[in-house]
């Protein structure tokens, strides 16, 4: 089906390249950026990673006159694998269905990276002057690969640097009416930690179990037990705070009544209380239940190689995700005092030693929010109020991790936006089925980041 939308349309093409991570090969989808870019008088760059089927990031470039620095607009292209028996559409096909476009990538973050480009597209389609380079980075290896955005900014930092940059972050949130009420724009991310249990008992035959819970898997699913029964209270950080303040006034009683105490109420049952009810009740209950505090979710189990072998070891993986200001101690805290068996060794598999991973969260989570008093943070917030205009801007914490890390660790400042609104039930198919995108949405993203362009970027 056609689209007039030329975002929508450019969507539906770079959903046809299959971007999956693992392995994530972007060279296709790069070849087809170029392809885009060259004709409009972009300078072009494709950074090769050191892997056969790895990334290959794609750099555009439109030349401003240099009297201010450049500013970036980063969106990986890379997706995470899908479950295609549960799909009502092909997903790597760029199916259009009543207004929405569907697909693997269609919001997360192939639709950015359509809204991004077009923008950038514009700029050069309206021969608007520049007083900056406009960088379009179309990254791979986003979606937890070696060779993603830190990488990248290690390698070839003289591509990428800007005074400031856009990513992919915030929500714009729609009431049940439809109507867009709230804008996030994201000023910093959770960090995450991934530790690994391990459990070891006697490796022996099936036929001899003795004492419960004495082999390695009935210990760590004791462990395990513990934690997904207990739920991680309510913490509030100053940006959580101020982003549950503004939530108080834009959605209705009693909603509005539970955020304003888990925002304001310093007695930590009755925030909990609120939390739950928010968590139960409101329209975006997952994100919320996340913003609140930290998360920690068991996303891998290993155990076991025959069925009639007790195994010696078995290990789960713990993804967690931190609020800014909590670190290694305060995650390792948490799971020893929630699982109580000390004979359980916890380690975190991506770094040498539990030191490293110590060091290089403090690094993470101690950096400062990118500040909203920059040109681009005042753009973004005038142009959603004049497209957005029943909704409130906010800073806000980003629930996830995100490769704005990358260039924040150097000092940019970098705002995350989805840019497009949207409801819960087309924010939780993201990594789900069918992920999709509404047309009027990426439509009008589109209109938000050329304005922000034409402001931070053109010539006045
Ligand atoms: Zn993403």
């Amino acid at each position: 089906m056609d689209t007039s939308s030329k975002t929508a349309a450019l969507l539906q093409k770079l959903l046809q390249f299959k971007t999956v991570n693992p392995p994530g090969d972007t060279a296709a989808i790069a070849r087809f950026l170029k392809q885009q870019f060259e004709p409009l008088g972009a300078k072009i760059d494709l950074v090769q990673a050191p892997r056969a089927d790895g990334p290959v990031h794609f750099v555009a470039r439109l030349r401003g006159d240099g009297s201010k620095k450049p500013v970036l607009l980063a969106a990986h292209s890379d997706v995470v694998p899908v479950e295609p028996d549960r799909w009502s559409v092909d997903p790597f096909a760029g199916v259009i269905r009543d207004g929405y476009v569907l697909g693997r990538g269609a919001m997360d973050f192939k639709g950015g990276l359509a809204v991004f480009a077009r923008a950038v597209m514009m700029l050069a389609e309206n021969k608007v002057p520049l007083a900056r380079d406009v960088i379009l980075l179309s990254e791979g290896d986003e979606e937890s690969g070696p060779h993603g955005a830190r990488w990248l900014a290690d390698q070839r930092w003289d591509l990428i640097e800007a005074e400031f940059a856009l990513n992919e972050g915030g929500w714009i949130f729609r009431d049940g009416r439809g109507t867009a009420r709230q804008v996030n724009i994201t000023v910093r991310d959770k960090n995450t930690i991934v530790l690994r249990l391990t459990a070891r008992g006697a490796p022996t035959h099936s036929a001899w179990p003795g004492l419960a819970p004495h082999t390695a898997i009935g210990r760590l699913i004791i462990a395990l037990a513990r934690l997904v029964a207990r739920e991680p209270q309510p913490m509030m950080t100053e940006l959580t705070q101020g982003y549950f303040a503004a939530l108080s006034r834009t959605t209705e009683p009693p909603l509005a009544g539970w955020f304003h105490t888990l925002a304001t109420s310093p007695d930590a049952a009755a925030r909990e209380a609120a939390g739950r009810r928010i968590v139960e009740e409101g329209a975006y209950p997952m994100l919320w239940h996340a913003l609140m505090r930290n998360t920690l979710a068991i996303t891998m189990l290993n155990g076991g190689i025959k069925e009639n072998v007790i195994p010696g070891s078995a290990e789960a993986k713990l993804n967690i995700r931190l609020l800014p200001g909590q670190g290694l101690d305060e995650a390792m805290a948490y799971v020893r005092e929630v699982i109580a068996d000390d004979g359980i060794r916890i380690d975190a598999p991506a770094f040498a030693s539990l030191d490293e991973a110590r060091a290089d969260l403090h690094v993470r989570t101690n950096r400062p929010a990118s500040s909203t008093e920059t040109a681009l943070y005042r753009s973004l917030k005038a142009h959603a109020e004049r497209i957005w205009p029943e909704a409130e801007v906010t800073p806000a914490l980003f629930e996830a991790g995100t490769d704005a890390t990358a260039w924040r660790l150097r000092g940019v400042p970098v705002y995350g936006v989805y840019p497009y609104p949207l409801d819960n039930e087309t924010m939780v198919r993201m990594h789900g089925n069918d992920e999709r995108i509404e047309i009027a949405a990426l439509d009008q993203g589109t209109d938000w980041v050329y304005s922000v362009l034409v402001d931070v970027a053109g010539r006045s």
